[in-house]
C-alpha cells in the first residue's frame, strides 16, 4: 500500500507509518508461540482422542478372547484397570486445569501401559501362532503415538520408541523362530520410521500453517491500523490537527439529529480570526500558519474545558460545537474565546484599527424551538451573528438574536429573493442628488438600490444589502446597478455625474474593472461620469487586490469616492493609500453638531480632509441650519432630503431643477 493518502484538502499527505508490530518474530520466538497457541488445540483433542483411544481399546477384548482365551482375563483386567485409570487421570487433570504437558503424558502414558497391559500377558498365551499374528496389532500403539494424538513431535518419538524398545524387548524373549523375530522386528522399525515421518510431516504442517494464519493475522491487523490511520487522516486538518470540515460536518449532523429526536440543545460558535489575510500577506505563510496553530491550540483547550468539539471550517475559520447549558453560557464561552486569542499576545501591527494583536471574533447561535427544521439554518444563524461580530468592530462576540429582523427568518427570505430580483425586475435604482454649495447646482445623482419582495412590500438596503454581500448576490446586483446607472448617463445629458455604492466584495472580485469597462463601452458612456462609492467599514481590507482594482478603475477615468467616512476605523490609513475624489463625511458628524462637543467634532474632521486634495461632501442635509452651517464650513458639496430625497429616474426633471432653486434659496424640502 502506498504511503500516501488523499487528505480532506485534497493534497497529498504522508501517512503516518504504522508501527511495525507485524514484523516475524525470530524462528525461536515463532516455535515458542506455536507451542504455545497449540497447546490449546491439544487441550481440546486430548478428552475426545483419549476417549475414543480407549473406547477402541477395550473393544479389543474381543480379540483378546478370539486369539488368546487362556490369557483374556488378564489382557481384559489390563485393559480395564489401564483404560479407567487413563481417564480418570486425564479428567482429573482437566478439572484442576493442570498444564497440558500433563495431559499429554497422561495419553502418553494410557499408550505405553495400554501396550504393555496387553503385551505381556498375550505374550504368555499358550497359543503361540495367534500369539504371533497378534502381535502385529501392537504397531497400533505406535501409530497412536504419533498419529493419532497432536503430540509435540519429540514427545511421540519418544513415546513410540519406548513402545519400539518395549516390543524389542518382549521380542527377544518369546519362544519363536529367529525368521519371525527378524521379520517381525524389521517390520516395527519401518513402522516405526514410516509413522516417526509422517508425525515430523504432519507437524511441519501445523508449523506452516501456523506461520500462515499468524502472516494473515498480522497483514489484517495492518490493514486495520492503516485503515484507522487513513479515516484519521482523511478527517484531521494537517494544519492545525483539529477535526476538518468533512468531520465537523457529521458531528453536526448528529447534534442535530440527537436535538430533533430528543431535545438535547447545542450551540454553534463560529470563529474567525481578524484581519487574517493581511496578517498572512504582511508576515508570509508560515507566519500565518503558525499564528492558525497557536489560535486553534488555544481555543481547543477552551473548548475541551466546556466539554464542545471543535473543527477547522474554513481557512481561518473555527467552528465550535458545544453542549448548551444556557444562553448565559454560550455567550460566556466567545467571551473567553476572545479574551484568550488576544491574550496570546501575536502582534498584527498591519490591521490599522487601532489593535495590533491578532484576535477573533465570534457568532454564535443556538437550537431552540422556534429555530427551524433545517440544519443549514444554524449555520446561518451563527454566520450572520459572526457577520455581526464583524460589523461591531471585531474582537467581540455576538450571540445570534432571534428577535433581530436582520438575522431572522426574513433575512432567509431575502436571500432567496435576491436571487430572482433582477431577472423578475424586483430591484430598481433610485437617484439622490448631490449639489455643489457654490454654485448651487446638481453635481451628481448618487444611484441608490431599492428592493421590493414579490407581495410589492419594500425591504430597506440596511437589510438586503448585507445579506446580497453575504451570499455573493452583490456581485450580479452591483453588475445591474453600474449597466443601470451608465444607461442613465447615456440617455440623460443633464446629469453630470452618478455615483454607484460598490460593496467591498465587488473590488476584490476578479475582473470586476473589466466588467465595468465594458459596461461603460456598450452604454457609450465615458468613465469620467462615473463614480463609485466605497464605504470603509466591513469586511473592507486594504489589500493589494483592491489596490490595483481602484487604480484600474481610475485608468477608466472612474472617480473614486469615500462613503461614510469616520464610522469606520480605516477611513484615515485608505486616505493615505487611495487618491479619493470626493469623501463624504458620514450624516451622523453633521446630526452631532447640535452640541458644542458635536460641532468642534466636525470642524476637525473637515480641517482633517481640507488640506488633503479630496472634495468634501457632507450627506444627511435635513435642514436649512446645517446647509448655513456647511456654507460657512466651505463644505463642496451636500447631499440630503433637504436637497432632494431619492426619487426614481423619471422625475429627474424635477431633481434636475428644484434642488438648484433649493440650495441657492434655502427652501425646504
Ligand atoms: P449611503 O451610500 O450612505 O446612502 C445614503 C443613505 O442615506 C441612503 O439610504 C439615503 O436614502 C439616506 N439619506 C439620504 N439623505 C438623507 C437625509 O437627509 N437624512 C437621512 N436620515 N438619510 C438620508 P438608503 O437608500 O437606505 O441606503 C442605505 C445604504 O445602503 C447606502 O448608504 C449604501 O451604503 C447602501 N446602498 C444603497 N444602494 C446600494 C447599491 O446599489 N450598492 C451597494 N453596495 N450599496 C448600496
Ligand atoms: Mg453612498
Ligand atoms: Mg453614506
Amino acid at each position: 500500500m502506498s504511503d500516501y493518502a488523499i487528505s480532506a484538502v485534497g493534497k497529498l499527505a504522508p501517512v503516518e507509518p504504522v508501527p511495525h508490530s507485524h514484523e516475524m518474530p525470530e524462528p525461536a520466538e515463532l516455535r515458542a508461540l506455536f507451542h504455545k497457541e497449540s497447546q490449546a488445540a491439544r487441550r481440546k483433542a486430548a478428552r475426545p482422542g483419549l476417549y475414543i483411544a480407549v473406547i477402541i481399546y477395550l473393544l479389543f477384548a474381543f480379540a483378546d478372547i478370539l486369539l488368546v482365551p487362556d490369557v483374556a482375563f488378564y489382557t481384559i483386567a489390563a485393559r480395564l484397570v489401564v483404560g479407567v485409570t487413563a481417564l480418570v487421570t486425564l479428567e482429573t487433570l482437566l478439572r484442576v486445569e493442570a498444564p497440558t504437558q500433563w495431559l499429554d503424558v497422561t495419553c502418553a502414558g494410557a499408550i505405553i501401559f495400554g501396550y504393555v497391559g496387553w503385551l505381556i500377558p498375550t505374550a504368555m498365551s499358550s497359543n503361540q501362532e495367534s500369539v504371533a499374528y497378534y502381535m502385529v496389532f501392537g504397531t497400533i500403539f505406535m501409530m497412536s503415538a504419533n498419529l493419532f494424538f497432536t503430540f509435540r513431535f519429540r514427545f511421540s518419538v519418544a513415546t513410540s520408541t519406548i513402545i519400539l524398545l518395549i516390543l524389542y524387548t518382549v521380542n527377544y524373549f518369546i519362544p519363536s523362530t529367529t525368521t519371525y523375530k527378524l521379520v517381525f522386528g524389521a517390520f516395527y522399525i519401518s513402522c516405526f520410521i514410516f509413522t516417526t515421518y509422517i508425525n515430523f510431516k504432519l507437524n511441519r504442517e501445523r508449523y506452516n500453517v501456523f506461520l500462515n494464519a499468524l502472516e494473515a493475522r498480522n497483514q489484517h491487523r495492518e490493514a486495520t491500523e492503516r485503515g484507522r490511520a487513513l479515516l484519521r487522516l482523511s478527517r484531521t486538518d494537517p494544519l492545525t490537527e483539529l477535526e476538518n470540515r468533512r468531520a465537523i460536518d457529521e458531528r453536526l449532523r448528529e447534534l442535530w439529529n440527537g436535538w430533533r429526536q430528543h431535545g438535547t440543545a447545542f450551540a454553534v460558535l463560529l470563529v474567525d480570526v481578524d484581519f487574517f489575510k493581511r496578517f498572512n500577506d504582511h508576515y508570509g505563510h508560515q507566519e500565518g500558519d503558525r499564528c492558525l496553530t497557536k489560535v486553534a491550540d488555544r481555543v481547543r483547550r477552551i473548548a475541551e474545558e466546556h466539554r464542545a468539539s471543535i473543527g477547522r471550517y474554513g481557512g481561518e475559520e473555527f467552528i465550535i460545537l458545544s453542549p448548551l447549558y444556557s444562553p448565559e453560557h454560550v455567550a460566556s464561552l466567545s467571551q473567553e474565546i476572545c479574551r484568550a486569542v488576544e491574550g496570546l499576545g501575536i502582534i498584527h501591527d498591519e490591521r490599522r484599527d487601532g489593535t495590533q494583536l491578532v484576535t477573533v471574533s465570534v457568532g454564535a447561535t443556538y437550537t431552540r424551538s422556534e429555530a427551524g427544521t433545517k440544519l443549514e439554518r444554524v449555520i446561518q444563524e451563527a454566520d450572520s451573528a459572526l457577520y455581526l461580530a464583524k460589523a461591531s468592530g471585531r474582537n467581540c462576540a455576538r450571540l445570534f438574536d432571534p428577535n433581530d429582523p436582520q438575522s431572522s427568518d426574513e433575512s432567509e427570505n431575502i436571500a432567496a429573493v435576491l436571487r430572482i430580483a433582477i431577472e423578475r425586475g424586483l430591484v430598481s435604482l433610485v437617484f439622490q442628488p448631490i449639489v455643489s454649495l457654490r454654485s448651487g447646482k446638481v453635481e451628481a445623482m448618487e444611484a441608490l438600490m431599492r428592493l421590493s419582495m414579490p407581495d410589492g412590500t419594500s425591504v430597506p438596503p440596511s437589510m438586503f444589502i448585507p445579506a446580497a454581500e453575504r451570499t455573493g448576490m452583490i456581485l450580479e446586483l452591483g453588475q445591474w446597478a453600474i449597466r443601470t446607472a451608465c444607461l442613465q448617463l447615456a440617455s440623460n445629458e443633464h446629469i453630470r455625474t452618478i455615483s454607484v455604492n460598490v460593496s467591498p466584495v465587488q473590488l476584490k472580485a476578479p475582473g470586476f474593472a473589466a466588467s465595468v469597462a465594458a459596461a461603460l463601452g456598450d452604454a457609450g458612456v465615458p468613465g469620467n461620469r462615473l463614480a463609485f462609492e466605497i464605504t470603509e467599514g466591513l469586511e473592507m481590507e486594504m489589500h493589494s487586490d483592491v489596490l490595483r482594482c481602484i487604480s484600474d478603475l481610475k485608468l477608466l477615468g472612474i472617480k473614486i469616492w469615500l462613503d461614510d467616512f469616520g464610522t469606520g476605523f480605516a477611513g484615515l490609513s485608505w486616505l493615505r493609500l487611495i487618491d479619493f475624489d470626493v469623501v463624504k463625511i458620514d450624516r451622523s458628524f453633521l446630526h452631532d453638531c447640535l452640541t458644542p462637543r458635536g460641532k468642534a467634532m466636525f470642524q476637525d474632521i473637515v480641517g482633517l480632509l481640507r488640506n488633503r486634495g479630496p472634495k468634501i461632501l457632507v450627506e444627511g442635509v435635513e435642514s436649512e441650519e446645517q446647509m448655513e452651517l456647511l456654507r460657512i464650513r466651505g463644505i463642496d458639496l451636500a447631499q440630503g432630503f433637504y436637497v432632494g430625497r431619492p426619487a426614481r429616474a423619471d422625475s429627474f426633471g424635477s431633481l434636475l431643477s428644484a434642488p438648484k432653486r433649493r440650495a441657492a434659496a434655502g427652501c425646504p424640502n
